[in-house]
């Protein structure tokens, strides 16, 4: 599965993009400050994107959303729970010092264990929450198979798990979310973190030290 992996300063958050070999349909995910080399990687694989996915409303995972809504005229999905961080995009930057321009609103919410298709693959969106009401992992293989790489937000990270002490946060739901949506996949499933290097479901399983005796 192709897989782009995008960053920028100030956040160094990680942004995506996901394509389908065979149809070149794409998905955008988490356009922050790293917008631009999103677009510059559609325009090079010459890749269709046919949605952004949001996984969850923090500033540094949104503020390129207005961008890559402008450049590729699709949909942009959120979950409900997240849309009060999402509208208060211009007060997040204000904490951190930075001037954040407001954001379109999303198109759509992700309902309940809703599947999305592009091209030959498939989004399954896993409600997360924890480090924030709306986070979700977007699950993402190739339909009528069982693998899938995990998208997950800041959720998890490679032998860390996501802050709780920001609005709507909590750290026993954080890891409830870990244990029922995300080490229900196999040792060698792939994570990509929101920030930091990617992982696997068995090593955090197997070393996370936040993890351990959970
Ligand atoms: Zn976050
Ligand atoms: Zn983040």
């Amino acid at each position: 599965m192709p897989v782009w992996t995008t960053s920028a300063p100030p956040f160094y958050k990680n942004g995506f993009v996901v394509s389908c070999e065979r149809t070149r349909q794409a998905v955008v995910i988490d356009p922050g400050d790293d917008v631009d080399q999103q677009l510059a990687i559609v325009r090079r694989e010459a890749v269709t994107v046919t949605m952004i996915l949001l996984t969850h409303a923090h500033l540094d995972h949104v503020t390129g959303v207005a961008a890559a809504k402008a450049a590729l005229g699709v949909d942009v999905w959120l979950h409900r729970d997240d849309l009060f961080l999402y509208e208060g995009a211009v007060q997040q930057g204000r904490m951190f010092g930075l001037d954040v321009q407001p954001q379109p609103r999303p198109d759509r919410f992700y309902a309940e264990g809703e599947t999305l298709t592009f091209g030959d693959y498939v989004v399954d969106v896993r409600h997360t929450p924890g480090h924030c009401p709306g986070g979700v992992c977007l699950a993402i293989g190739r339909a009528g198979q069982q693998a899938r790489e995990l998208f997950v937000g800041d959720t998890l990270f490679a032998g860390s798990i996501g802050r709780t002490d920001l609005p709507g946060g909590d750290l026993e739901t954080l890891l409830g979310s870990i244990r029922s949506e995300l080490f229900v996949y196999p040792d060698s499933t792939v994570v990509h973190s929101g920030h930091g290097p990617d992982t696997t479901i068995g090593e955090e399983r197997r070393t996370n030290p936040f993890l351990q005796g959970h």
